[in-house]
């Protein structure tokens, strides 16, 4: 063991093995951003991180946001919500959040528009689709999501579409891992050929530390990486 634990060592691992994954799947080396995962973790580490060249930040809870943020003001970040958003916390989102890529239903898109209206703002928005069959996984029943997107395009305004996330079963099974994200993909396609006016699909948002390089395989934009870059969590200290 020489390899030196850093998150400096950590992130240039990650980096290393999202261009491999980028090489086995023919796809061109930089085609993959990196969304690192910073919930649970102190603003310090996200200051070091952001040392690294880091600029946007997952996190699952607004209050976290709201947290961190004070102590990180000098510094040129944005904050990505990736965790499930309730209906009464999109105020806080559309201030605090420059993208939510958990957006999974209609009653939150319409509590997003009215802040986002009324701040005379926009948002960039992912929609999340539920690929696996877990009931602990939320996000929109993939055939739901032509009409959840057509009523995106009229009603909301404020809410720029520009793509897909999901998280797929949390098992050893690859292929069943495999088929959750190749679910997503397929309805990529099928969703562009609605050619929804406003809506863009470009991104594909799938993948985190145990499966980000299946879901290179099969055509993510970007990878949300917590564990693998600022170490293993405790739900229990961090809350
Ligand atoms: C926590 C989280 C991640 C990152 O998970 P790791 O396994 O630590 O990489 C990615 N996406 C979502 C939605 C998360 O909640």
């Amino acid at each position: 063991m020489h390899s030196e634990d850093t998150m400096a060592a950590r992130v240039a691992q990650v980096r290393q093995r999202i261009d491999a994954a980028c090489a086995r799947a023919g796809r061109p080396a930089g085609s993959v951003a990196l969304l690192p995962v910073s919930k649970t973790f102190p603003p310090q580490a996200v200051r070091e991180a952001a040392a690294l060249g880091l600029r946007r930040f997952g996190e699952n809870k607004t209050q976290e946001i709201r947290q961190k943020a004070p102590e990180l003001a000098d510094l040129d970040i944005q904050w990505v919500m990736i965790g499930h958003l309730q209906t009464n916390k999109a105020k806080d989102a559309a201030r605090d959040a420059a993208e939510v890529q958990s957006l999974d239903r209609l009653d939150l898109a319409h509590a997003l528009q009215r802040r986002l209206e009324a701040a005379g703002r926009q948002l960039d928005v992912l929609v999340q689709v539920k690929t696996s069959p877990e009931p602990s996984k939320h996000g929109l029943p993939p055939e739901e999501a032509p009409a959840f997107l057509r009523t995106l395009a009229s009603e909301c305004p404020a809410l720029r579409v520009r793509g897909l996330m999901t998280m797929a079963v949390q098992s050893d099974d690859a292929q069943a891992v495999r088929a959750c994200f190749r679910a997503l993909r397929m309805l990529q396609e099928q969703l562009r050929q609605e050619a929804i006016s406003g809506v863009e699909l470009d991104r594909l948002s799938m993948g985190m530390s145990g499966d980000f390089e299946i879901a290179i395989e099969e055509g993510a934009t970007e990878v949300r990486i917590g564990s693998a870059i600022f170490g293993a969590r405790n739900y229990g200290q961090a809350g």
